[in-house]
């Protein structure tokens, strides 16, 4: 038997605790061991849908078969999970310290490996929260590739973000399971989980995944994702027989400082014009906002390219769209002709 389940009971610090549930398959200690977890974001579903069914998929491979250690967890937030608001779940930001569950995570003082390590093991938690966080980096220690599983909640491409540096290894990843594009951060860019796992291995590839929207989750969609990241373990090495992927990859791979987000000048209902991975050109007609009380005797503002550019995603239009908000984002392919509005009370959490 090659499956083994370990759970996890969390103290949530007043008498109570969360469950948490990590699942390994092949060889214990084997190489390469590969990290998945998803659910950080409760909302969004369709990385534990795949987890679920790759889960499914590695429980009826032949012990014989494996060669290196898989360690999967589909729901990494039990906190997120059990948050809701008059029936509307809220998983983006653990309710109690208004801190989103993909930031704020503990940085080791004295930069990665040995020293991270023995720092790990010297901590502890006082709430659910650093308990959860906890136990999900002394899961992913050590590890050689890491896959951290998100969507976006607005259609969108397939992507993933990773280090400057590991362009090799994720081009591999992104053919195996059909990215659309990958982009980059600098080092030390920020403190989501990524750049906290990063401190804790020694990772070939560390990767946030956005697997497209919140609402694709058809069946047919998961399961074909799910068989992607078990060519990838192939590809790895991970489970014999090994496997490459069939085509070269043709996705884009650059700065996500390249990526440019729109920001709605004014809230309402947004119309797109235009659709997910169409090519623009510099004042196409990309969308439109519905505005709830009209402005200037117009009921509608235009959106419209400021540049030749390819749509990576546009806002929901099943949702309320606030001011500030993205109506797109796009990658230009020729610099904007004019200089872009910008306003001081815009923010960037919104990927
Ligand atoms: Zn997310």
């Amino acid at each position: 038997m090659t499956r083994r389940t370990e759970t996890l009971a969390i103290s949530n610090g007043l008498g109570s605790h969360h469950t948490l549930e990590v699942t390994r398959f092949g060889i214990p200690g084997g190489r390469p061991r590969v990290y998945m977890q998803a659910g950080l974001h409760t909302e969004e579903l369709p990385g534990p849908l795949v987890l679920c069914h790759l889960r499914q998929m590695l429980t009826e491979i032949p012990a014989a078969d494996w060669r290196g250690e898989v360690i999967l967890v589909p729901f990494a937030n039990p906190i997120g999970l059990a948050q809701a608001i008059s029936g509307n779940p809220i998983g983006r930001m653990e309710l109690a310290s208004g801190l989103n569950f993909n930031s704020g995570w503990p940085l080791p003082p004295d930069g990665p490996g040995e020293e991270a390590r023995a720092w790990l093991h010297r901590s502890t938690a006082l709430t659910g929260l650093g308990g959860t966080r906890l136990a999900l980096l002394s899961a992913v220690e050590g590890s050689d590739v890491v896959l951290d599983l998100h969507c976006c909640m607005e259609p969108a491409i397939a992507f993933a973000f990773i280090t400057e540096g590991q362009e090799q290894e994720a081009t591999r990843l992104a053919a195996a399971i059909g990215l659309d594009a990958i982009f980059t951060f600098p080092p030390h860019a920020g403190d989501s989980f990524m750049d906290a796992a990063r401190e804790m291995t020694r990772a070939s590839l560390i990767a946030t995944i956005e697997l497209r929207s919140h609402q694709n989750v058809a069946e047919s969609l998961i399961r074909q994702d799910a068989l992607g990241l078990e060519t990838y373990l192939r590809t790895l090495g991970v489970i014999a027989p090994e496997r490459d992927t069939d085509a070269e990859w043709q996705g884009i791979c650059t700065s996500y400082e390249d990526a440019l987000a729109l920001p709605a000048p004014l809230g309402g209902l947004f119309l797109p014009r235009r659709g997910i991975r169409d090519v623009v050109e510099r004042d196409d007609l990309i969308g439109e906002i519905l505005l709830p009380v009209s402005v200037n005797g117009k009921d509608r503002v235009a959106i419209h390219a400021p540049c030749e550019a390819r749509i990576l995603s546009h806002a929901d239009p099943a949702r309320i769209l606030h001011p500030g908000a993205p109506t797109h984002v796009i990658l230009p392919l020729a610099p904007p002709t004019a200089p872009l509005p910008r306003y001081f009370d815009v923010t960037g959490d919104w990927a």
